[in-house]
Protein backbone atom coordinates (compact mmCIF):
# COMPACT_ATOMS: atom_id res chain seq x y z
CA UNK A 1 0.00 0.00 0.00
CA UNK A 2 3.06 2.47 0.83
CA UNK A 3 4.45 2.06 -2.36
CA UNK A 4 0.40 2.27 -4.19
CA UNK A 5 0.15 5.95 -2.34
CA UNK A 6 3.78 6.98 -3.31
CA UNK A 7 2.84 6.67 -6.55
CA UNK A 8 0.23 9.22 -5.99
CA UNK A 9 2.03 11.76 -4.91
CA UNK A 10 3.04 14.00 -7.61
CA UNK A 11 -0.78 13.43 -9.09
CA UNK A 12 -2.56 16.53 -8.58
CA UNK A 13 -4.88 16.80 -5.57
CA UNK A 14 -8.26 17.07 -7.93
CA UNK A 15 -11.86 15.13 -7.87
CA UNK A 16 -12.45 13.36 -10.97
CA UNK A 17 -15.35 16.69 -11.24
CA UNK A 18 -12.29 18.65 -11.33
CA UNK A 19 -12.19 20.48 -7.47
CA UNK A 20 -9.03 20.45 -6.32
CA UNK A 21 -8.79 19.93 -2.72
CA UNK A 22 -5.31 21.04 -0.86
CA UNK A 23 -3.90 18.50 1.43
CA UNK A 24 -1.99 19.66 4.31
CA UNK A 25 0.22 17.89 7.16
CA UNK A 26 -0.49 18.63 10.70
CA UNK A 27 2.77 18.26 12.36
CA UNK A 28 4.87 19.68 15.61
CA UNK A 29 8.66 18.38 15.09
CA UNK A 30 11.07 19.33 12.46
CA UNK A 31 11.94 15.84 12.33
CA UNK A 32 7.73 15.02 10.39
CA UNK A 33 9.35 17.93 7.82
CA UNK A 34 10.92 15.73 5.28
CA UNK A 35 8.09 13.85 4.81
CA UNK A 36 6.37 16.08 2.55
CA UNK A 37 8.36 15.36 -0.08
CA UNK A 38 7.20 11.64 0.36
CA UNK A 39 3.87 12.59 0.55
CA UNK A 40 3.39 15.10 -1.83
CA UNK A 41 1.14 17.47 0.34
CA UNK A 42 1.50 21.13 -0.42
CA UNK A 43 2.59 22.22 2.93
CA UNK A 44 2.38 22.75 6.50
CA UNK A 45 -1.74 23.45 7.71
CA UNK A 46 -0.75 22.95 11.37
CA UNK A 47 2.96 23.43 13.28
CA UNK A 48 2.12 22.79 16.68
CA UNK A 49 4.33 24.67 18.57
CA UNK A 50 3.67 23.75 22.03
CA UNK A 51 5.41 19.79 21.31
CA UNK A 52 8.78 21.70 22.04
CA UNK A 53 7.54 22.78 25.30
CA UNK A 54 6.44 20.07 25.93
CA UNK A 55 9.75 17.41 25.03
CA UNK A 56 12.06 20.30 27.16
CA UNK A 57 13.05 20.10 30.39
CA UNK A 58 12.54 23.90 31.19
CA UNK A 59 11.64 26.67 28.58
CA UNK A 60 12.73 26.80 25.36
CA UNK A 61 14.87 30.29 24.97
CA UNK A 62 14.69 32.34 22.34
CA UNK A 63 17.28 31.33 20.27
CA UNK A 64 16.25 27.52 20.16
CA UNK A 65 12.84 28.51 19.89
CA UNK A 66 14.09 30.73 16.67
CA UNK A 67 16.48 27.31 15.31
CA UNK A 68 13.26 25.33 14.90
CA UNK A 69 11.20 27.53 13.17
CA UNK A 70 13.70 28.39 10.93
CA UNK A 71 14.68 25.00 10.95
CA UNK A 72 11.26 24.27 9.87
CA UNK A 73 10.95 26.69 6.83
CA UNK A 74 13.95 25.78 5.54
CA UNK A 75 12.75 22.19 5.06
CA UNK A 76 9.43 23.54 3.96
CA UNK A 77 11.02 25.54 1.21
CA UNK A 78 8.41 26.83 -0.93
CA UNK A 79 5.45 25.11 0.86
CA UNK A 80 3.75 27.18 3.40
CA UNK A 81 3.95 25.93 7.10
CA UNK A 82 1.01 27.68 9.21
CA UNK A 83 2.98 28.26 12.91
CA UNK A 84 0.61 28.18 15.77
CA UNK A 85 1.11 29.84 18.57
CA UNK A 86 1.41 27.90 22.11
CA UNK A 87 -1.75 25.91 22.82
CA UNK A 88 -0.44 24.92 26.57
CA UNK A 89 -3.09 23.67 28.62
CA UNK A 90 -5.82 21.24 28.88
CA UNK A 91 -4.11 17.54 27.55
CA UNK A 92 -0.88 19.62 26.73
CA UNK A 93 1.25 19.40 29.66
CA UNK A 94 4.21 21.79 30.33
CA UNK A 95 5.62 20.29 33.92
CA UNK A 96 8.25 22.75 34.37
CA UNK A 97 5.51 25.47 33.70
CA UNK A 98 4.11 26.21 37.38
CA UNK A 99 0.32 25.89 37.35
CA UNK A 100 -2.58 25.24 39.76
CA UNK A 101 -4.85 22.53 40.18
CA UNK A 102 -7.81 23.15 37.79
CA UNK A 103 -11.58 21.22 38.07
CA UNK A 104 -11.56 21.97 34.26
CA UNK A 105 -8.15 21.79 33.00
CA UNK A 106 -9.91 22.22 29.02
CA UNK A 107 -11.93 25.14 29.77
CA UNK A 108 -9.24 26.76 32.23
CA UNK A 109 -6.42 28.71 31.85
CA UNK A 110 -5.13 27.45 28.94
CA UNK A 111 -3.47 28.33 24.81
CA UNK A 112 -4.46 32.36 24.15
CA UNK A 113 -5.79 33.42 27.64
CA UNK A 114 -2.72 31.74 29.31
CA UNK A 115 -0.70 33.66 26.36
CA UNK A 116 -2.13 37.12 26.77
CA UNK A 117 -2.36 36.86 30.38
CA UNK A 118 1.53 36.42 30.90
CA UNK A 119 2.73 38.36 27.51
CA UNK A 120 6.33 37.56 27.98
CA UNK A 121 5.87 34.10 26.77
CA UNK A 122 3.59 35.04 23.72
CA UNK A 123 6.26 38.47 23.55
CA UNK A 124 9.43 35.49 22.88
CA UNK A 125 7.48 33.00 20.99
CA UNK A 126 6.29 36.08 18.41
CA UNK A 127 9.73 38.03 18.14
CA UNK A 128 11.44 33.79 17.52
CA UNK A 129 8.70 33.51 14.47
CA UNK A 130 9.35 36.87 13.07
CA UNK A 131 13.61 36.36 13.33
CA UNK A 132 12.61 32.45 11.98
CA UNK A 133 10.88 34.03 9.14
CA UNK A 134 12.97 36.95 7.98
CA UNK A 135 13.08 37.68 4.44
CA UNK A 136 10.27 35.32 3.86
CA UNK A 137 6.60 34.97 4.58
CA UNK A 138 5.23 33.68 7.89
CA UNK A 139 1.28 32.99 8.97
CA UNK A 140 0.47 32.70 11.93
CA UNK A 141 -2.27 30.50 13.92
CA UNK A 142 -3.91 31.78 17.29
CA UNK A 143 -5.35 29.05 19.16
CA UNK A 144 -8.30 29.02 21.24
CA UNK A 145 -9.84 31.89 20.50
CA UNK A 146 -13.13 32.73 22.29
CA UNK A 147 -14.26 36.12 21.40
CA UNK A 148 -12.61 38.80 18.52
CA UNK A 149 -10.98 40.45 21.22
CA UNK A 150 -8.86 38.29 22.15
CA UNK A 151 -7.30 37.78 18.38
CA UNK A 152 -7.24 41.75 18.29
CA UNK A 153 -4.99 41.74 20.61
CA UNK A 154 -2.82 38.68 19.84
CA UNK A 155 -2.64 40.89 16.37
CA UNK A 156 -1.91 43.60 18.53
CA UNK A 157 1.48 41.80 20.13
CA UNK A 158 2.83 41.05 16.91
CA UNK A 159 2.37 43.89 15.64
CA UNK A 160 4.69 45.98 18.04
CA UNK A 161 7.21 43.29 18.02
CA UNK A 162 7.55 43.95 14.13
CA UNK A 163 8.09 47.45 15.28
CA UNK A 164 10.69 46.53 17.73
CA UNK A 165 12.83 45.13 15.40
CA UNK A 166 12.31 47.60 13.00
CA UNK A 167 13.59 50.27 15.01
CA UNK A 168 16.19 47.83 15.99
CA UNK A 169 17.63 47.70 11.87
CA UNK A 170 16.68 43.80 11.76
CA UNK A 171 14.70 42.08 9.25
CA UNK A 172 11.46 41.43 9.55
CA UNK A 173 9.23 38.45 6.72
CA UNK A 174 8.22 39.90 4.03
CA UNK A 175 4.84 39.21 4.62
CA UNK A 176 2.75 38.59 7.92
CA UNK A 177 -0.41 36.50 8.05
CA UNK A 178 -2.53 35.86 11.07
CA UNK A 179 -5.11 33.39 11.29
CA UNK A 180 -7.84 32.13 14.14
CA UNK A 181 -8.37 28.94 14.89
CA UNK A 182 -12.48 27.88 15.67
CA UNK A 183 -12.75 26.05 18.24
CA UNK A 184 -15.14 27.51 20.79
CA UNK A 185 -18.20 27.69 20.15
CA UNK A 186 -18.91 30.79 20.89
CA UNK A 187 -16.95 32.51 18.02
CA UNK A 188 -19.65 30.32 15.68
CA UNK A 189 -21.44 33.29 16.64
CA UNK A 190 -18.84 35.87 15.86
CA UNK A 191 -17.45 35.22 12.68
CA UNK A 192 -18.55 38.23 10.88
CA UNK A 193 -16.76 40.44 13.59
CA UNK A 194 -13.90 38.13 13.13
CA UNK A 195 -13.72 37.42 9.64
CA UNK A 196 -12.69 40.85 8.09
CA UNK A 197 -10.11 40.97 10.72
CA UNK A 198 -8.64 37.33 9.42
CA UNK A 199 -6.63 36.53 7.02
CA UNK A 200 -7.67 33.26 7.51
CA UNK A 201 -9.09 30.55 10.00
CA UNK A 202 -8.51 27.30 10.61
CA UNK A 203 -11.19 24.71 12.23
CA UNK A 204 -10.36 22.35 15.35
CA UNK A 205 -12.56 19.91 15.64
CA UNK A 206 -10.84 18.13 17.83
CA UNK A 207 -11.69 20.72 20.35
CA UNK A 208 -14.75 22.27 18.69
CA UNK A 209 -16.94 18.75 19.39
CA UNK A 210 -15.87 18.28 22.80
CA UNK A 211 -17.14 21.88 23.19
CA UNK A 212 -20.27 21.66 21.15
CA UNK A 213 -21.02 18.48 22.65
CA UNK A 214 -19.66 18.65 26.01
CA UNK A 215 -17.89 15.62 26.00
CA UNK A 216 -14.17 15.33 27.18
CA UNK A 217 -12.89 14.88 24.23
CA UNK A 218 -9.66 12.84 26.28
CA UNK A 219 -12.49 10.91 28.30
CA UNK A 220 -12.91 7.46 26.07
CA UNK A 221 -16.16 7.05 28.41
CA UNK A 222 -17.37 10.00 25.87
CA UNK A 223 -15.56 10.62 23.84
CA UNK A 224 -16.76 8.65 20.91
CA UNK A 225 -20.39 8.91 22.09
CA UNK A 226 -21.23 11.39 19.44
CA UNK A 227 -20.93 11.21 15.87
CA UNK A 228 -17.91 14.60 14.98
CA UNK A 229 -20.27 14.57 11.27
CA UNK A 230 -23.66 14.09 13.10
CA UNK A 231 -26.09 16.48 11.46
CA UNK A 232 -25.53 19.47 14.00
CA UNK A 233 -21.91 19.69 14.35
CA UNK A 234 -21.77 18.99 10.67
CA UNK A 235 -23.98 22.12 10.29
CA UNK A 236 -21.47 24.40 12.97
CA UNK A 237 -18.66 23.49 10.37
CA UNK A 238 -20.66 24.52 7.80
CA UNK A 239 -21.42 27.56 9.11
CA UNK A 240 -17.64 28.84 9.22
CA UNK A 241 -17.19 27.19 5.33
CA UNK A 242 -20.24 29.50 4.39
CA UNK A 243 -19.14 32.88 6.60
CA UNK A 244 -15.03 32.58 5.17
CA UNK A 245 -16.76 32.48 1.75
CA UNK A 246 -18.80 35.28 2.74
CA UNK A 247 -15.93 37.19 3.35
CA UNK A 248 -13.97 35.62 1.13
CA UNK A 249 -11.41 34.46 3.61
CA UNK A 250 -9.74 30.54 3.26
CA UNK A 251 -10.66 27.69 5.55
CA UNK A 252 -9.03 24.51 6.50
CA UNK A 253 -9.87 22.34 8.80
CA UNK A 254 -6.67 20.96 10.92
CA UNK A 255 -8.81 18.83 13.49
CA UNK A 256 -8.02 14.91 13.25
CA UNK A 257 -11.41 14.75 10.73
CA UNK A 258 -9.79 15.66 8.39
CA UNK A 259 -7.70 12.43 7.88
CA UNK A 260 -10.55 10.08 7.88
CA UNK A 261 -11.89 9.10 4.44
CA UNK A 262 -15.67 9.41 5.07
CA UNK A 263 -15.26 12.23 7.53
CA UNK A 264 -13.20 14.02 4.79
CA UNK A 265 -15.71 13.43 2.09
CA UNK A 266 -18.37 14.66 4.75
CA UNK A 267 -15.99 18.22 4.88
CA UNK A 268 -15.67 18.45 1.37
CA UNK A 269 -19.35 17.70 0.68
CA UNK A 270 -20.34 21.01 2.46
CA UNK A 271 -17.48 23.09 0.61
CA UNK A 272 -13.84 22.09 2.10
CA UNK A 273 -11.61 22.46 0.02
CA UNK A 274 -8.35 22.71 2.68
CA UNK A 275 -7.56 19.84 4.27
CA UNK A 276 -4.68 18.89 6.83
CA UNK A 277 -3.97 15.67 8.19
CA UNK A 278 -1.14 13.61 9.78
CA UNK A 279 1.08 12.44 7.23
CA UNK A 280 -0.02 8.88 6.93
CA UNK A 281 -3.60 10.28 6.06
CA UNK A 282 -2.77 11.86 2.97
CA UNK A 283 -2.31 8.92 0.61
CA UNK A 284 -5.72 7.21 1.75
CA UNK A 285 -7.18 10.43 1.98
CA UNK A 286 -5.88 11.38 -1.69
CA UNK A 287 -6.78 8.66 -3.32
CA UNK A 288 -10.29 9.10 -2.36
CA UNK A 289 -10.28 12.60 -4.12
CA UNK A 290 -9.02 10.91 -7.46
CA UNK A 291 -11.47 8.67 -7.67
CA UNK A 292 -14.27 10.99 -6.22
CA UNK A 293 -17.62 12.44 -8.26
CA UNK A 294 -17.85 15.55 -5.23
CA UNK A 295 -20.99 17.23 -6.94
CA UNK A 296 -23.48 14.75 -6.64
CA UNK A 297 -22.57 14.56 -2.69
CA UNK A 298 -22.43 17.76 -1.88
CA UNK A 299 -26.21 17.88 -3.37
CA UNK A 300 -27.03 14.80 -1.25
CA UNK A 301 -25.34 16.54 2.15
CA UNK A 302 -26.75 19.75 1.34
CA UNK A 303 -30.17 18.18 1.45
CA UNK A 304 -29.63 16.17 4.28
CA UNK A 305 -28.39 19.21 6.24
CA UNK A 306 -31.70 20.97 5.36
CA UNK A 307 -34.31 18.20 5.67
CA UNK A 308 -32.68 16.18 7.68
CA UNK A 309 -32.29 12.58 7.12
CA UNK A 310 -35.30 9.62 7.49
CA UNK A 311 -33.97 6.49 9.02
CA UNK A 312 -30.01 7.27 8.08
CA UNK A 313 -27.40 9.08 9.23
CA UNK A 314 -24.86 11.26 6.98
CA UNK A 315 -22.18 8.87 7.62
CA UNK A 316 -23.86 6.06 6.69
CA UNK A 317 -25.03 8.13 3.59
CA UNK A 318 -21.75 8.85 3.22
CA UNK A 319 -20.51 4.82 3.71
CA UNK A 320 -22.81 3.96 1.02
CA UNK A 321 -21.05 6.58 -1.41
CA UNK A 322 -17.85 5.15 -0.67
CA UNK A 323 -18.56 1.71 -1.35
CA UNK A 324 -20.02 3.38 -4.60
CA UNK A 325 -16.90 4.23 -5.97
C1 LIG B 1 -8.17 20.75 17.41
O1 LIG B 1 -8.56 21.14 18.52
O2 LIG B 1 -8.89 20.16 16.59
C2 LIG B 1 -6.78 20.98 16.98
C3 LIG B 1 -6.40 20.85 15.73
O3 LIG B 1 -5.87 21.30 17.91
P1 LIG B 1 -5.37 20.33 19.07
O4 LIG B 1 -5.81 18.94 18.73
O5 LIG B 1 -3.91 20.50 19.10
O6 LIG B 1 -6.07 20.88 20.27
MG1 LIG C 1 -7.45 22.46 19.80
Amino acid sequence: RRAHYAALKSRPSVTRDGIAITLLHNSGLVADLPMLDDTGAEGVGLFRTELQFMIASRLPRLSEQVELYAEAMEIAGDRPVVFRLLDIGGDKVVPYLRSTVEENPAMGYRSIRLGLDRPGLLRTQVRALLLAARGRPLKILVPMVTETFEFRQTKMVVAKEVERLKRAGQPVPVSIEIGAMVEVPSLLFELDQLLPEADFVSIGSNDLVQFLTAADRANPRVAGSYDPIGLPRLRAIRLVVDAAARHGKPVTMCGELAGRPIEALALMAIGMTRLSMGPASIGPIKEMILNLDLRPVREAVAAALRDGIEGMTIRELLAHWVEKQ
